[in-house]
């Protein structure tokens, strides 16, 4: 029994050890191509968070050499705050993201969390400081319980049920026949992006890390399921470090910090009416983005 037991174990662990890479390279911010490896430094030590203060420092970036993404990019979120990026389609905003993950190292500057540099401790304690609620979540092919267990493995079921509660998502599974051995994912129950997004949200809140990154979904979604996840966004970047990549602006007004991004520069900070007053890119931005909602609503 035991002689079995070992290789079945072992098995389990490189099972979830490959789930872990695909779902690295995967689930961030739609990449589908496997980006350049980063490398550990020999003996990189672990990183070690306090507040879980995060700063860009003259940050350069460039996937290809020839094109250059980011600019001097500088900007420091105090420890529990918010900072929300807005900007055009391609202006940088998700490889802001993307390089806080150590996706990618920077070309120039730096990247630090409470004053380590992120380049010389490991990957591994980075990445477990880090939360990402990313635009489009991937499932795994198995229970919803394990989908947000992989938050944290090992947690318990109370601990799992307290996540769906705070994701806005208890109801739903309560209701399901099997509650959290459903099947989800292809050969599975089918969920709905708002509801995959609560998802990643429980995996978020349990996996409880000081850092988040919030990758807000372009998809639209009626208006019930976004209040339900801006209430449920709101919960779990509550006193977490969040650099949230906003694409409609209606849901960073709140944010402490709002950078606006042009063609991988910052052209404008502030908070909403400091940037309102301001007149500039970010009021043109919300004009717009007004003008566009007015569009789609239906005529009273
Ligand atoms: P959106 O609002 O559309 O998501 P964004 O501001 O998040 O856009 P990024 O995804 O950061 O933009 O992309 C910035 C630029 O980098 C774009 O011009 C994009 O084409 C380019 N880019 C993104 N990912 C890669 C990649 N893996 N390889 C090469 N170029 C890339």
């Amino acid at each position: 029994m035991i002689q079995l037991f070992i290789p079945l174990n072992f098995l389990g662990f490189i099972y979830r050890e490959i789930r872990e890479a695909l779902i690295n390279i995967e689930r961030l911010f739609g990449l589908l191509d496997a980006p350049v490896k980063v490398r550990d430094l020999p003996a990189a030590p672990e990183l070690e968070v306090s507040g879980g203060s995060v700063s860009f420092d003259d940050v350069a970036f460039a996937y290809q050499a020839d094109r250059p993404i980011l600019h001097g990019v500088s900007f420091t979120i105090p420890a529990g705050h918010t900072l929300a990026v807005v900007g055009a389609s391609g202006a940088g905003k998700s490889t802001l993201a993307r390089l806080l993950f150590r996706f990618y190292d920077v070309d120039g500057g730096s990247i630090s969390i409470d004053g380590q540099d992120i380049r010389s401790v490991s990957q591994e304690s980075l990445r477990q400081h880090i939360g990402v609620v990313p635009q489009d979540t991937v499932l795994f092919n198995d229970t919803i319980g394990f989908n947000i267990a992989y938050g944290r493995p090992g947690a318990s079921e109370e601990e799992i049920w307290q996540a769906l509660r705070m994701a806005q998502l208890e109801d739903f599974v309560r209701r399901l026949p099997q509650g959290l051995d459903t099947q989800v994912g292809e050969r599975g129950l089918k969920l709905s992006g708002g509801e995959k997004q609560r998802i990643a949200i429980a995996r978020v809140l349990l996996k409880n890390p000081p850092v988040l990154i919030l990758d807000e979904a372009t998809a639209s979604l009626d208006t019930h399921s976004e209040r339900r996840i801006l209430d449920a966004l709101n919960l779990v970047s509550a006193r977490r470090t969040t650099l949230a990549i906003a694409h409609r602006l209606s849901t960073i007004v709140h944010a402490e910090q709002i950078l606006v991004l042009d063609h991988g520069r910052i052209v404008e900070q502030g908070s909403h009416q400091q940037l309102l007053a301001a007149n500039g890119a970010y009021a043109r931005l919300w004009t717009e983005q007004q003008r566009a909602s007015d569009m789609d609503s239906p005529l009273p």
